[in-house]
């Protein structure tokens, strides 16, 4: 597995973690030693390294559109320490504690739409 650079956040809008392209994986600060989650994110980035900028973020929104989040094949690939339940119904499994990724019952609160101006805000504001 390739190692992209780990940033920790203090806020993390609801989420756990995630990757931002060209900047590494971010993992909330309750979650820094969390290594089931750090390699679940680690997936993510390498889905990134391989299919490259545009496909990866093409094929993330049309799988999430067309399939939504727990049936997204990215992101079962990236569930592959889960139970066969937990590969199913994994924001149930996160939210409930029966996930070994993470426990958070807040998680995926706040959409995904929302995510993605925070961190595309994030990233023009880091670039000035
Ligand atoms: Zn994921």
């Amino acid at each position: 597995m390739n190692r992209p650079p780990i940033h920790i956040w203090s806020s993390t809008f609801g989420y756990n973690g995630f990757v931002i392209p060209g900047y590494g994986i971010v993992i909330n600060k309750n979650e820094a030693d969390n290594q089931a989650l750090i390699d679940h994110e680690t997936t993510h980035w390498n889905q990134y390294q391989r299919m490259g900028l545009l496909s990866f973020l093409g094929n993330y929104s049309r799988h999430a559109i067309t399939k939504g989040y727990d049936a997204n094949p990215m992101e079962i690939e990236a569930r592959s320490n889960e139970t066969p339940y937990c590969q199913e119904n994994y924001t149930e499994c996160i939210r409930t504690g029966q996930a070994d990724t993470a426990h958070n019952p807040k998680f995926r609160k706040i959409s995904p739409a929302l995510l993605i101006a925070a961190v595309a805000i994030f990233l023009l504001m880091k670039s000035e």
